[in-house]
């Protein structure tokens, strides 16, 4: 009987140590998103998730936790872990590689006014900052999308994700997200399940649309001639947040979808 108790404890310990779990090992490019499944260090998991010394949201279903992973555009190429914290236990669950890749360059001429900002506009920039750092916090435990995430719209990619460009001969920055060819008052359709976080106009991406899909997923809809939604609307995949334009900071109509995971933007091409 001593032996059986001693045996079941032995048990008992093995299948709750976390020491004994075996990390993954991920490789990952700059600007890029993967849904990992990883076995559960522990049933019930209860604990937190932090990747990079950044807690990330997780979803618990039958013995896998699956995250969001998401490597910055801006990456310093440096390896990094995702642990698994509960109480005063912590063990890696994932080892991560960064892979380099290199973006192509593009140049651009857009009104001067949106390169050259006034004083006016300079306020109005710094305004819609702070109110998009608070949409983006979202609600990051929630969970609402529902299988895989599709394209906005079936049209030619006119500027694809983390181009780099230089505006008027005299700007640099990066394209962070991806262009659609769109004519004037073309349906732009959600990626996923979700719920509107922001229906506004905004100074560079005009009539702009935020859905919140959960886990730290958001994406964006810019440049619309109409929004036809509003925040706290709840939307299935495929429901129409509004009509392709032109407003905001653009050469010409089209639609610019963004994808940003944990504060991150990322290339929606690898979400789908
Ligand atoms: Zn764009």
């Amino acid at each position: 009987m001593k032996t059986l108790i001693l045996l079941l404890f032995l048990v008992s310990c093995s299948s709750t140590n976390l020491s004994s779990y075996t990390p993954y090992n991920v490789s990952i490019k700059p600007g890029e998103v993967k849904l990992l499944s990883l076995k559960t260090p522990r049933k019930n998991a209860k604990g937190k998730v932090s990747c990079n010394n950044q807690e990330i949201p997780y979803l618990e279903n039958n013995g896998t936790i699956s995250i969001f992973l998401a490597e910055t555009y801006f990456s310093k190429l440096k390896p990094f872990s995702c642990q698994y914290i509960e109480k005063e236990e912590k063990v890696t669950i994932a080892n991560i590689k960064i892979e380099k890749k290199a973006f192509p360059f593009e140049q651009l001429s857009v009104d001067r006014k949106k390169v050259f900002y006034s004083k006016k506009d300079l306020k109005r920039i710094l305004k819609e900052a702070k109110q998009l750092k608070l949409v983006y916090k979202g609600n990051k435990k929630d969970v609402f999308f529902n299988g895989p995430f599709a394209l906005p719209i079936k049209s030619k990619v006119t500027s694809i994700y983390g181009t780099k460009r230089l505006f008027n001969n005299n700007k640099n920055s990066q394209h962070l997200g991806t262009d659609f060819r769109a004519k004037l008052g073309t349906s732009i359709r959600v990626s996923n399940v979700g719920k509107v976080v922001l229906a506004d106009d905004l100074f560079f991406s005009g009539n702009t649309v935020i859905i919140d899909h959960g886990l730290g997923v958001f994406t964006m809809y810019g440049h619309l001639s109409k929004i036809s939604v509003k925040v706290g609307d709840q939307m299935n995949k495929g429901h129409v947040v509004g009509l392709s334009g032109m407003s905001g900071r653009v050469t010409g109509p089209h639609l610019h979808w963004g994808v940003k995971v944990h504060g991150h933007w990322v290339d929606g091409d690898s979400l789908i």
